[in-house]
């Protein structure tokens, strides 16, 4: 072996983080969230839904108040609360009405959640390829999927920024769909003068741990739609079951279940709320060193934010570029982790490698939803999906920054474990 291959920590060299050396974890839960939280358990009414139609309806008055606070925050005529972003997901496709066998144009790189809210209601997943630069749907894979059965697009602003919305926007206007997003990740980013979210028909945050705010468990559904806000808000709290005496008109078919977040949640989202700047600054300012540190490192790709758009960073991708690296990525990310580099990930989610999707079976044994489909005729083999495939199999090294804190310190070391190994990648 090459003498300067033994320096690294893979091959017995010493680690450029010291073993010892500990990366303080992300923490915004501080006294206001301890208050706040025995306020509402002092009052106990730990929970303020009742599931009939009445004031108590739509929450209790730390749920109100939350919503109203986030209303006011993200500049929207409607933010509904609910348990989970997966619950919100679920409330956003229930709310746009589509029938068993209609299909939701998605992208494959995000959390699972994103696409079973549309199997859920019997709705098709088609998944559209991602972009080379911001990994968001790519408007022009999505236009050619459209068909007369294609009914939203559901897009994932991932890693931290907007997707392309105002493309995506003209596409749904041309064919008559609902714009959708899913804004988990970058939650207070904006897209030209708007925050990411606010400018589709339905869009939403997830509030859990990692997250840059949080609550525990919870999310946020945000519109300016009054009738998709009241069928979510219909499908929050157990549906068509629960508002006979509304005088609500065509309510059919709008089941629903428990998606309620409590009281406790709802305080302590009050007080993170407030913190959410600070939260993105903080990993503004990290991303910002890290660019500065590894910008010379040769064959890398850095994140780049889109055009008059804002990046919040919940993640830090690096792309392999050179193609010389491509078949080192793991090994290069053995070496880092060997190093003492935390929270460093090879690729992403995928969607299209889970069992569900290529034995398309979610329902039952057979095959339901896609048995609806003339000869099962969406398309989830890998090749159909070239940059996703091959940024996740081969070229994405993601450091999850939303992990630790990062120092100053923190952020050197990780900067000079890359250096260290680029300095002999071409011998690895
Ligand atoms: C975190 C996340 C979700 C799920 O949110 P939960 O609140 O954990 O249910 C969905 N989509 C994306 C892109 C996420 O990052």
């Amino acid at each position: 072996m090459n003498s300067s291959l033994k320096e690294l920590a893979l091959f017995g060299g010493h680690p450029a983080i010291p073993k010892e050396y500990s990366f303080k974890e992300r923490n915004t839960i501080g006294n206001e969230e301890k208050v706040a939280a025995c306020r509402v358990i002092d009052s106990g009414v730990l929970s303020g839904y009742v599931a009939s139609w009445g004031e108590n309806f739509l929450g209790g008055n730390e749920v109100k108040s939350f919503e109203k606070d986030w209303e006011k925050a993200f500049s929207v005529k409607y933010a509904i609360s609910v348990n989970s972003w997966t619950s919100g997901l679920f409330c956003m496709i229930g709310a746009i009405g589509i029938e068993p066998g209609d299909e939701v144009i998605v992208s494959p790189w995000t959390m699972s959640a994103t696409a079973t809210a549309i199997i859920m209601w019997g709705g098709i997943p088609v998944f559209a390829d991602i972009e080379d630069d911001y990994f968001c749907l790519d408007p022009s894979k999505v236009r050619p999927l459209i068909n007369d059965k294609t009914r939203a697009i559901l897009t994932v602003d991932i890693f931290g920024q907007s997707s392309n919305i105002n493309e995506l926007r003209k596409i749904c206007d041309e064919h008559s769909l609902y714009l959708l997003s899913d804004t988990a990740q970058a939650i207070g980013s904006h897209y030209g003068n708007n925050k990411t979210g606010t400018i589709c028909d339905i869009g939403g945050f997830s509030l859990n741990y990692h997250k840059h705010i949080h609550t525990g468990e919870g999310g946020v559904l945000v519109t300016n739609n009054d009738e998709l806000a009241l069928k979510m808000r219909l499908i929050r709290n157990h549906g068509e079951c629960s508002v006979e005496k509304s005088g609500i008109g065509d309510i059919s078919n709008m089941f629903g279940g428990n998606y309620r977040m409590c009281e406790i949640e709802a305080a302590i989202g009050k007080c993170q709320l407030l913190k959410l700047q600070s939260s993105i600054s903080d990993r503004q300012r990290v991303a910002k060193s890290l660019i500065e540190g590894l910008q010379n490192l040769k064959g890398i790709q850095l994140p780049k934010t889109r055009p008059n758009c804002t990046h919040v960073y919940y993640t830090f991708p690096i792309i392999l570029k050179d193609k010389d690296l491509f078949n080192k990525r793991d090994i290069i990310h053995q070496a880092l982790i060997s190093e003492g580099v935390k929270g460093l990930a090879r690729g992403y989610v995928n969607l299209i490698d889970l069992p569900m999707y290529k034995q398309k079976i979610a329902f039952g044994k057979h095959g339901f939803p896609w048995s609806l489909q003339e000869k099962n005729k969406v398309n989830y083999s890998k090749d159909a999906f070239p940059v996703a495939s091959h940024y996740h199999d081969k070229a994405l090294l993601n450091l999850e920054i939303c992990l630790y804190e990062y120092t100053k310190r923190d952020i050197d070391l990780v900067i000079a474990s890359f250096k260290k190994v680029w300095d002999v990648v071409e011998l690895l």
